[in-house]
């Protein structure tokens, strides 16, 4: 069952509360004008997922300085949206790890149940493997990775995380190391798919 936690709604309640921690830590750092944060989400219609997804996910959690002049905008790491990509985070990096993986059926299954069609895998593979490794991100982080080819992403990566199917914690973790990728100017180009 590799997919079965990502298709139970209270996975993603878990993963909620993780946005919600790392929204609270923004809130507290404040504008860099020194501006207090107020809240100003975002609205989204992510796919994939559960049938009966949280109401949570009708929002991206975000801010604008409340300091006249300034009203600069601030959209904290997200754990659920993987930047402007319309399907959530985890259903990106699990069905384009299984593409990778030796099972044609897994990928079929999988896309099947989550909605995806073949283009939108097509543009994902692309993403993982041409904008991913360009980040700043990743060129900092790659170094915790040193045998890690490109041509593995994201599989190496889900493997390296992901120990048991079963275990949000493991989802936590990949996720929120992802994380900085999912902020305005976390990537160099960001795919909408
Ligand atoms: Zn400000």
């Amino acid at each position: 069952m590799y997919h079965g936690l990502l298709r139970t709604a209270s996975f993603w309640e878990f993963l909620f509360t993780v946005d919600e921690r790392l929204a609270e830590d923004a809130r507290e750092a404040g504008c860099p004008c020194g501006g207090p944060l107020h809240r100003a989400n975002y609205p989204r219609q992510p796919r994939g997922g559960c049938a009966n997804l949280p109401e949570a996910y009708g929002h991206r959690l975000s801010f604008c300085c409340a300091r006249d002049g300034c009203r600069k905008r601030t959209t904290p790491p997200s754990v659920r949206f993987l930047g402007r990509k319309v399907f959530l985070g985890a259903v990106v990096v699990l069905v384009a790890a299984m593409q990778q993986g030796p099972s044609p059926r897994r990928v079929r299954e999988l896309s099947e149940l989550f909605g995806v069609d073949r283009r939108t895998i097509g543009r994902w593979r692309v993403f993982w493997r041409e904008h991913f490794p360009l980040t700043s991100f990743w060129k900092v982080a790659r170094g915790r990775f040193v045998s890690l080819a490109i041509a593995d992403l994201p599989r190496a990566l889900f493997e390296a995380f992901i120990h048991s199917f079963d275990s949000r914690e493991d989802w936590q973790r990949l996720l929120v190391f992802l994380s900085p990728i999912t902020t305005t100017g976390g990537l160099l180009s960001e795919g909408k798919s």
